[in-house]
């Protein structure tokens, strides 16, 4: 089974994602900001990190650096949830590790062919 850790402030996000995760098979953890998401990975590296963009304490994009600045080799694939229909936000999460963007509100089928899209599902 693979693992997601998603990471989103938003309590209701973070469960319509998990419903749409555990349906797709995989076993999920929630971190709600950057830095937990951080000793999440930490303490267990996720297949794939289901990532918010604005958070507190730790924004996503403070989290992605961090995490690819850290050189592990089970490095966990990287989706960016966004709101921002902008193409230079998109393009800074690119260039900072992510390995594919979603934007929100996403559904079932969309998750599931950004997923198939990095490799993990
Ligand atoms: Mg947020």
């Amino acid at each position: 089974m693979k693992t997601c850790l998603i990471v989103d402030d938003s309590k209701v996000i973070r469960k319509v994602a998990r419903h749409i995760l555990e349906t797709l098979e995989f076993s999920v953890e929630e971190a709600g900001d950057g830095r937990e998401a951080l000793e999440r990975c930490e303490a267990a590296m996720p297949d794939v990190v289901l990532l918010d963009w604005n958070m507190p304490v730790m924004s996503g994009m403070e989290f992605l650096k961090l995490l690819r600045q850290r050189g592990h080799s089970d490095q966990p694939k990287v989706v960016f949830c966004t709101t921002e229909n902008d193409m230079a936000h998109i393009r800074a999460a690119l260039e900072a590790g992510a390995d594919e963007y979603v934007m929100k509100p996403f559904d079932r089928e969309t998750l599931h062919i950004k997923l198939q899209l990095v490799g993990v599902a």
